[in-house]
């Protein structure tokens, strides 16, 4: 921060980049209300999936006809721009604890103060840990060549948000596919860069993510059946007993399921070649000069896990990128991809439609 050719400034809300022809040379930006103008040798785009291709639309580059259709004047057309949006789609499977060993006390409000105590003077206790501390990747079937399910554990029976908690002792998993095929997109509504995108996932649409949910909910209860658990595990509290044929977990998912917060893949690299590819393989984008797009909207494909190391990773390989380092040598390292040949027979995804 203390170095003279940087300038950090927060709070400030980027609406556009500016190009010079084809050329990025600068972004209009707002800060106090004021809007100003950051001029620069390259410009980097790092607002996530949901901002850097809302940005990179405002700005120009997007589907011709899309932006034209608002009236503005298309820099480039790259219609991949705010494609292929991918996501985790999330929810817990939850039972009552036999045993009073969960985290329930945690919510009393008498526990609390100490709680806090611990954790601001000792940096102990039990608000020294999310409480996530356990997982694990699973296949929803033998014929899965790799582990398509996460599993997270946690000792408390609550909504992410910290609502809805169980009135007991209880424990739940969250589970949710890894692999999905299910593709959405983000498109700006107008020129306006304070108007929210339509931001659309299009969960459950495909036959391969059905049959992956009804696995994952079957798999969740196959685990907590076991009789390692058999002390603990009482009645199960969602999706609960009502939910037991395939259309009833599929109701379940679709009332109950919940973004896991991983939205990516709307800037997708690719090559030149593929014209939903969005940046090339240095993370420039196809078609214009001097901009480059560094988060997790550049992923092809979700990956099989959490997003935020992958997004370091991308980001960490940038900036050698940026500085001209020599990058390590590309491994072929070995990786898992869902393949259509996957998919469920029609036959078996009628029952899931
Ligand atoms: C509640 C929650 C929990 C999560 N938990 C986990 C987890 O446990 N493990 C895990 O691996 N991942 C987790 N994730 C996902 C992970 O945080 C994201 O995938 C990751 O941060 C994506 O990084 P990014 O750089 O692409 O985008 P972001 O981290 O979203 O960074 C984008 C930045 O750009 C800024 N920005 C956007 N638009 C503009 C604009 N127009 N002008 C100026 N600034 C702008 C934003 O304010 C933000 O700071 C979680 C996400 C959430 C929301």
């Amino acid at each position: 921060m203390n170095r003279k050719n940087l300038t950090v400034l927060t709070g400030a809300t980027t609406d556009k980049i500016v190009f010079e022809g084809k050329t990025a040379i600068g972004v209009e930006y707002r800060k106090w209300g004021r809007k100003k103008t950051a001029y620069g040798a390259e410009i980097i785009s790092c607002g996530g999936a949901i901002n850097s291709p809302k940005l990179l639309q405002l700005s120009g580059v997007g589907d011709e006809n899309t932006l034209k259709n608002l009236g503005i004047k298309p820099v480039h057309h790259l219609p991949g721009v705010g494609e292929n949006l991918q996501d985790h789609l999330e929810l817990y499977v939850q039972y009552e604890c036999k045993e009073p060993v969960s985290m329930y006390p945690a919510l009393k409000y008498h526990n609390q103060p100490k709680i806090g105590f611990d954790w601001l003077f000792r940096r102990k206790g039990a608000a020294a840990t999310n409480h996530f501390e356990a997982g694990g990747f699973v296949r929803g079937n033998d014929e899965v060549a790799y582990p398509n399910l996460q599993f997270h554990f946690l000792p408390l029976a609550i909504r992410y948000d910290g609502s809805a908690p169980n009135k007991g002792h209880g424990f739940q998993l969250h589970v949710g596919p890894m692999n999905t095929d299910v593709r959405g997109h983000v498109k700006i509504r107008s020129t306006n860069p304070d108007e929210k995108p339509e931001i659309f996932f299009n969960y459950l649409s495909t036959p391969q993510e059905r049959k992956e949910w009804v696995e994952a909910i079957r798999v969740s209860r196959d685990i907590i059946a076991q009789p390692a658990f058999d002390h603990l595990r009482g009645k199960e509290l969602s999706p609960g007993s009502e939910a037991q044929t395939d259309q009833e977990i599929l109701d379940f998912v679709a009332r109950e399921g919940e973004s896991a917060y991983h939205p990516s893949c709307t800037c997708k690299m690719g090559l030149e070649s593929d014209e939903m590819a969005v940046v090339d393989e240095s993370l420039n984008v196809h078609g214009v000069k001097n901009l480059r797009v560094v988060d997790a909207s550049v992923f092809p494909a979700i990956t099989n896990g959490n997003l935020y190391a992958p997004t370091i990773m991308v980001a960490e390989k940038a900036a050698d990128m940026i500085m001209g380092h020599t990058l390590s040598p590309a491994k072929d390292a070995e990786y898992y991809r869902y393949l259509p040949e996957h998919a469920p027979a029609p036959e078996e995804d009628a029952a899931l439609a």
